[in-house]
């Protein structure tokens, strides 16, 4: 899409809100402006709020150059929000487009008084349905692709550090061999859940399944030795915790490789070889390890049971 953004106006005609959204941009853009005083939209402002959205259609877009709708519900009103790629002095930009669609729409589907709140809890679930895993219920590597580079971008812009950790069970092929499948699944989601369960969502910390046996930590704000700590922490956690499957308890061990983001970074590739090489360390010695680029510790004594 070529269009320039002084061809915007025309839009504005028939939305509550027309804004090119940058996430990227330094300094954050500041909030949109709304043509509609009732249209109270206080996401997709990253600077304004600090915060933008999880179920992100704009940053999908500027990803996937694709242009991406979804529906959300804000304060008992429906909002149809419409992202679409724009390029922008060389930059790929996301043109939104946001209707509040309730009384023209939504309201006429629904005579019955109180289908509105069964309605939004669909709504929101189907936004949540798009940035999670199905087996485990934590976020999904589609999440992971489009959040990580705001870290990335924000840690650069505030000088902040942040640490991933990338975790793998140990020997996991050969639960599914041993149990079979099915206790495989029941592992991963006990394994999910130990993590989501220990993590400081508090402080903006989030995990995702990377894909099959592999989990990513991001932990916000946090430089290499609190973020050592804090993996072992999962680790010893993950060691000592007997997972309770259909196949009775098991003891279940997992590796896990640290990174902290070094400013040079520039994209999740870097980002990714990183963390894995410490992965690999981490297997390397043994197992059942953490190991970071300034310290690795020697394994515990392992129970190897499968
Ligand atoms: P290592 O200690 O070196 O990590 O060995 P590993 O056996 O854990 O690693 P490997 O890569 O050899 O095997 C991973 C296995 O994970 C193979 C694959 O079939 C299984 N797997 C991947 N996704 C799923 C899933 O969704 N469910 C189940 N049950 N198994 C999965
Ligand atoms: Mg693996
Ligand atoms: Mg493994």
């Amino acid at each position: 899409m070529t269009t320039p953004a002084t061809d915007l106006t025309i839009l504005e005609k028939y939305y509550d809100i027309v804004q090119i959204i940058d996430p990227f941009a330094t300094p954050p853009l500041p909030p949109a402006a709304s043509n509609n005083p009732q249209c109270q939209w206080e996401c997709y402002h990253l600077g304004n709020s600090g915060l933008v959205c999880k179920n992100c259609v704009s940053l999908q877009s500027i990803q996937e150059k694709e242009t991406f709708i979804k529906i959300e519900v804000r304060k008992g009103k429906f909002y149809m929000i419409t992202a679409m790629p724009l390029e922008l002095d060389g930059r790929t930009v996301a043109l939104e487009l946001i209707k509040c669609v309730s009384e023209k729409t939504v309201e006429s589907f629904l005579p019955m008084p109180g289908k509105g709140t069964n309605l939004c809890r669909s709504i929101a679930k189907l936004n949540d349905l798009a940035i999670k895993d199905a087996l485990t219920n934590i976020f999904n590597r589609r999440y992971i692709d489009e959040q990580l580079p705001l870290e990335i971008s924000l840690a650069k812009q505030h000088n902040l550090p942040f640490s991933i950790v990338m975790a793998d069970i140990d020997y996991f092929k050969q639960i599914n061999d041993q149990y079979g499948h099915l206790v495989g699944d029941e592992v991963l989601k006990l394994f999910a859940t130990q993590l989501q369960n220990n993590i400081r969502t508090s402080n903006g910390d989030w995990i995702a399944r990377y894909g099959g046996e592999e989990f990513l930590i991001v932990l916000s704000n946090c430089p290499e030795s609190p973020a050592y700590k804090v993996t072992e922490k999962f680790r010893k956690i993950i060691d000592q915790t007997p997972f309770t499957t259909s196949a009775g308890q098991l003891h279940i061990t997992a590796s896990f490789g640290v990174h902290t983001f070094s400013g040079q970074e520039n994209d999740l590739r870097q980002l990714f070889d990183k963390v894995d090489s410490q992965l690999y360390h981490a297997k390397q010695a043994g197992r059942n390890c953490t190991a970071s680029k300034n310290r690795t510790k020697s394994c515990q004594v392992y129970c190897q049971q499968h």
